[in-house]
């Protein structure tokens, strides 16, 4: 069973999915024996869900929206394939990114290849199989040309904007190079140039004043009697992962090394995901003539979310090695993992949502008023996984799971590593039927692809 989650932590928002595996003990637990610790379990039903909430969610704004999924979010295969059966697009990029996407059914004409650093063999790549090609700066599109030239042409060009708002940003290009682009595509065939953006803070306005001027430059594109591509507007979306967050109260806890590390993340954004998304086309196309202008061109509008669409697609399980006395009430919960496994700490910062502690067996007597420091199985002093003490009831035992939930948004892989040569954790994918969980492992290969 679950323990409550104690009154002074970030209780997370769960979904039905999530408590039906804490509740019940025995199926995680076999699995995390099955598949060793730390064990990501990844939901597809959930991705299928998310991705028709965006879509409904955005056609109440603009016509044609297409919702792409940005992979550096999460590696699993079957997410990213219940995203493709469901109608999304993927935002890759790397070749390897690329052949992930195709072994996942993802459709050409759906993927869009924005890695800011691609080689002349991913650029080949892009062009040969059709691939929309995002440019994030004017040298590289003088290496993607004469590629184009050779195969008589390209289909979909993207050129990437430098945000307004992040005028220092390495990444994009600002308005004259974007202006000295469209000089350059003049003698090439190109069949139609979209603009794109990609910005990293959570404000609406900010990314509608970026969409508004992508806008004003598509119509200076049609000026010079190119063909406009579509609207670009990247990822960034935030994710709702408390229903409150009090980021003093957090810091107010007891922490390892006594400083608090909550982070920057906006853990209970007031607009979230799909919605947030909706909020920024609207606020941009608030004039009319822009829309029309858009409808009358039929030009897409492109998102690439990554963490929003994963919104409680998975959770990471760890198994409790050692629970360490450390002295005045505190305790080190050495955890069958280390800090790698759980992506946060790539930021140095806690991942904020507590962790769920389902026990092994019912304790006789509870360790009131202790403090637990979840900690990493490596010799490093700083593979700490929670540097905030966690408060138990029931206290935590060797055997008992440490569970962190929603954690399918770089939580799980975007800084593992094999160091110790200990091997990477697994992934498997879990269904619901109404005969109870049925597993899989979370791989591109499978059998069949009817059933998820
Ligand atoms: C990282 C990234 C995304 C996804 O961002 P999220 O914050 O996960 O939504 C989309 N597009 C580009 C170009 C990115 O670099």
């Amino acid at each position: 069973m679950m323990q409550e989650y104690s009154a002074d932590e970030p209780e997370p928002l769960l979904s039905e999915w999530t408590l039906d595996l804490l509740n019940n003990r025995s199926e995680l637990a076999d699995w995390v024996d099955g598949f060793g610790s730390p064990l990501h379990v990844v939901f597809p039903d959930q991705a299928n869900k998310n991705y028709l909430n965006w879509r409904n969610e955005l056609r109440t704004v603009y016509g044609d929206c297409q919702i792409q999924f940005a992979l550096k979010a999460c590696k699993s295969a079957s997410l990213l394939r219940a995203f493709a059966l469901a109608g999304a697009g993927a935002d890759v990029s790397s070749a390897h990114e690329m052949t992930s996407a195709f072994m996942n059914l993802v459709p050409v004409e759906r993927i869009s290849m924005t890695g800011p650093a691609k080689s002349d063999y991913e650029i080949s790549l892009c062009i040969r199989h059709g691939v929309a090609i995002h440019v994030d700066c004017i040298e590289e599109l003088k290496r993607i040309l004469p590629v184009a030239d050779t195969v008589g042409g390209i289909g979909r060009l993207f050129l990437r904007a430098r945000p307004i708002s992040e005028h220092g940003s390495r990444f994009g290009m600002t308005e004259d190079q974007l202006v000295a682009c469209l000089q350059l595509l003049e003698e090439t065939k190109v069949e139609r140039i979209g603009v794109s953006f990609h910005i990293n803070d959570y404000q609406v306005q900010t990314r509608a004043e970026q969409l508004r001027f992508c806008i004003a430059f598509l119509r200076r594109l049609c000026a010079k009697c190119l063909t406009p591509g579509g609207i670009d507007i990247g990822g960034g979306y935030p994710m709702r992962y408390l229903q409150r967050f009090d980021p003093v109260a957090y810091g107010s806890g007891v922490h390892w090394g006594s400083v608090a590390k909550p982070g920057n993340y906006p853990y209970a954004p007031e607009l979230a995901g799909a919605h947030h998304a909706a909020a920024v086309i609207q606020a941009a196309l608030a004039d009319p003539s822009d829309r029309d202008f858009l409808r009358r061109h039929r030009l897409p509008i492109l998102l690439q979310p990554g963490r929003s669409l994963l919104d409680q697609c998975g959770i990471s399980a760890f198994d409790v090695i050692d629970v360490k006395d450390l002295g005045e009430r505190r305790f080190g919960v050495v955890l069958d993992g280390m800090s790698f496994s759980l992506s946060e700490t790539w930021f140095g910062a806690d991942f904020v949502p507590a962790p769920a502690v389902v026990w092994r067996e019912k304790r006789a007597v509870p360790r009131h008023n202790a403090r637990y420091f979840l900690v990493g199985r490596s010799c490093l002093e700083s593979d700490v996984i929670r540097w905030r003490g966690l408060a138990v009831e029931g206290g935590i035992a060797p055997g008992d799971l440490v569970v962190f939930t929603n954690t399918a948004g770089y939580q799980m892989d975007s800084n593992e590593s094999s160091f110790h040569q200990i091997p990477l954790p697994k992934k498997i994918a879990a269904v619901r039927r109404p005969c109870g969980w049925k597993i899989s492992a979370d791989e591109a290969r499978q059998r069949g692809i009817a059933h998820q």
